[in-house]
């Protein structure tokens, strides 16, 4: 399912958000490459910004690609192994608008 504004998601570490907008085709680089000076071409992924499911708060989340909902990089978070974060739609609580292209 792709994802779209208004749509319901929780990570495996966190949420639930509501997505407010979704940058794709970024080719930016990972910041735990950046920080150690590694400069290497990144697949194409998507960068979010999220609200709480009400519509307060404001949260940003990068580095996923849209096609698996996995994060490109591995951490910790809520895992006892390294593994890659992921993106999990909820069920939507209202209909989300399905954008043309
Ligand atoms: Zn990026």
């Amino acid at each position: 399912m792709k994802l779209e504004p208004g749509m319901l998601i929780k990570t495996n570490f966190s949420g639930p958000y509501r997505i407010k907008a979704i940058k794709r085709g970024c080719r930016c680089q990972l910041h735990s490459n950046r920080m150690k000076g590694i400069d290497q071409n990144q697949p194409s992924h998507i960068h979010l910004t999220m609200t709480r499911p009400d519509g307060t708060g404001r949260f940003w989340m990068g580095h996923f690609d849209e096609g698996t909902l996995l994060s490109l990089q591995k951490t910790y978070c809520n895992k006892t192994e390294l593994g890659y974060d992921r993106i999990i739609i909820m069920l939507q609580d209202q209909p989300v608008q399905g954008t043309l292209f």
